[in-house]
């Protein structure tokens, strides 16, 4: 099965040959293969006269078209089709009754056209795209009998309401108005405000303005309100973000127990939150606007080491050209130079606020993930050690010259992403190692024409934490770059930012609550205990594992290594690996 792509936002008939349609054999041999729009210029592919050659890929100069040859065994399996030469989706993801079911990929690969399918709010065209007005009867019949099947009768027989909590919590503000309070009164339904806003840590907050929220706190209110909802049906689109680790843990808690009545759908990119709190996975590929793919479920061990490793056997599919893998760091030959920075008994007043610190150093090519709960103070300290910040006590060797992606990637650039790079950057992002490992790597070459307003928020973030490190300076500071990355991206901006540090020398705070990707990219660990908005103690750098001990014994988190793929995996609150792991001190364990 072939599938002709035409990326709308790229192709640019005005700055171009066509030189899809000059160059394209069935064409020259007098087949209408490709055919341009009379006005607009733009191509149509007839996917029955395509021998995919990819003359077209090679020679459209914006990169606009994606030829691919698809499996035979997906045939008959296409749910929805939007154009011709459109995004089309194959298969969707099942929920299940009185489980968990997680959804593992990148976006843009369909996820919100199956929402919308199993909510109702889209009838699948079965890939007949002209049909503007599809029957659900047709899609019933078009399904095994079994449990998607029986779902589906239910959305057509107007039996199933969903609830949602979207996945840019921090859109939010611009969109609603008004206290905390407010909102969550005009959506609870199933009468569960107090205990609910109790649940989630969110009772303090009801008076304030949604305008003067944290990250972590609008996740919270948009997770409260989703709850709050009687539905059939709820979908959670990466209930993580800006989440601290106690925080995650206590998301676990609430969806599993609605699982026990209610379908719930989750997607989540925090690979070691995914693993606790799916039952069931199915792993979405496919290629980015063209199409996506559902697998089957797996259970959700399984499905996560086959997707760290990359080849899906059932499928025959390789999804990534390298496995992901996870050191032994007793095995890391970590080649750290001179400190760079300095501190110790550190000092500083915020209104009621209070931070302190111990003595620590950071040296040159070294990377220290810092973690700890949520305003226990990790962004005032760093700024503080990069001298953006006076401190009221202690000391800090003398300022370095700092570069700072913000959690918060306010841009309001009006252009393009190249236009963007070049304004930051001048032309130095355009070759050399800076190009490969971090411009490739993270994806950011394939966004150079888009609209910087019109990046989803992984994009956004792909390309903000290039431009952190594509600056020139002395200490990198990012905070939250995992924020609406999908797991792969995880790690190659894990990498990107190691090589980056390892090849100029240079060194970097990273502050993030995604335990694999602290893992994959720390050499040491900062680690801030205390109680958020009150007080903060931070201590450290430590060696990573003993940062990790400390870390994970303060949020009373057990994580124990899968005997195959050898990734940190949490144990079950209460288990007998959690109480022994507990009991011994072993809190982030090498043991299977
Ligand atoms: P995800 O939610 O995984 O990011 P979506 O289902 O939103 O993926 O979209 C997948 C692709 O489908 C997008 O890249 C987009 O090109 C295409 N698409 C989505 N909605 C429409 C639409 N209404 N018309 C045409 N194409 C669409
Ligand atoms: Fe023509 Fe298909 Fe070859 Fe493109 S890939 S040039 S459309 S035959």
């Amino acid at each position: 099965m072939r599938v002709a792509v035409l990326k709308e936002d790229n192709c640019q008939p005005k700055k171009c040959n066509s030189e899809c349609h000059a160059f394209c054999p069935p064409v020259r041999n007098g087949q209408e293969c490709i055919i341009l729009d009379d006005r607009s210029g733009k191509p149509t592919i007839s996917e029955s006269l395509c021998i995919g050659c990819g003359i077209c890929v090679n020679k459209c100069p914006h990169d606009a078209l994606i030829i691919e040859n698809l499996p035979d065994e997906l045939d008959g399996e296409m749910m929805h089709k939007y154009s011709l030469n459109g995004f089309r989706l194959f298969r969707l993801p099942t929920p299940s009754k009185e489980s968990v079911v997680g959804i593992l990929g990148p976006n843009g690969m369909g996820k919100s056209t199956a929402f919308n399918a199993l909510s109702g709010s889209l009838t699948p065209n079965l890939g007949d795209w002209m049909n503007k007005d599809p029957e659900w009867s047709e899609v019933i019949e078009a399904l095994p009998k079994g449990e998607l099947r029986d779902f589906l009768i239910m959305v057509r027989n107007g039996e199933i309401k969903v609830a949602m909590k979207p996945q840019n919590v921090d859109r939010l503000p611009k969109r609603i108005k008004g206290t905390v309070g407010d909102l969550l009164g005009r959506v609870d339904e199933r009468k569960m405000f107090s205990e609910l806003t109790e649940k989630l840590g969110i009772s303090h907050l009801l008076d304030r303005e949604i305008q003067q929220l944290s990250g972590g706190e609008l996740q919270r209110m948009a997770m409260c309100a989703t709850l709050l909802r009687e539905a059939d049906v709820y979908f959670f689109d990466e209930p993580s973000s800006y989440l601290d680790i106690y925080e995650r843990m206590r998301i676990v808690r609430i969806i599993q127990e609605l699982s026990e009545t209610k379908r719930v759908i989750v997607i989540e990119h925090d690979l070691a939150v995914l693993d606790v709190l799916a039952d069931l996975i199915h792993i979405v590929y496919g290629k980015k606007g063209a199409f996506g793919i559902f697998t089957p479920a797996r259970s959700t061990r399984q499905a996560i080491n086959t997707y760290l490793d990359g080849f899906l056997p059932e499928q025959n599919v390789r999804i990534r050209s390298k496995p992901i893998t996870f050191l032994n760091h007793r095995d890391r030959q970590v080649d750290i130079g001179d400190p760079i920075v300095s501190w110790g008994g550190l000092e500083k007043v915020l209104g009621d606020f209070k931070l302190t610190s111990g003595e620590g150093a950071v040296h040159r090519a070294e990377v220290v993930g810092v973690v700890g709960p949520n305003g226990t103070g990790k962004s005032t300290m760093i700024k503080i050690l990069a001298g953006e910040h006076e401190y009221d006590g202690g000391w800090v060797s003398s300022g370095v010259k700092i570069s700072y992606k913000p959690q918060h990637i306010d841009v309001d650039f009006d252009g393009s992403v190249q236009f963007w790079l070049d304004s930051e950057l001048g032309h130095k992002w355009r070759s050399g190692e800076f190009n490969v490992n971090v411009i490739r790597a993270l994806g950011v070459d394939e966004l150079l024409p888009k609209k910087v307003k019109k990046l989803s928020g992984g994009e956004r973030q792909a390309v903000s934490i290039a431009i952190c490190l594509g600056r020139d300076a002395d200490l990198y500071l990012l905070d939250e770059p995992s924020a609406h990355l999908d797991a792969n991206a995880r790690m190659e901006a894990a990498k990107a930012i190691r090589r980056t540090m390892e090849a100029n020398e240079k060194s970097a705070f990273v502050i993030d609550h995604d335990v694999y990707f602290i893992d994959i990219l720390s050499d040491s660990l900062l680690v801030f205990e205390g109680e958020g908005g009150k007080h903060g103690v931070a201590q450290g750098p430590f060696r990573l594992r003993e940062g990790m001990n400390k870390f994970l014994k303060g949020a009373e988190i057990t994580f124990r290594r899968d005997h195959e793929s050898k990734r940190p995996r949490i144990n079950k609150a209460e288990s007998r690996k959690d109480r022994e792991q507990r009991n011994a001190g072993d809190y982030y364990s090498f043991q299977t």
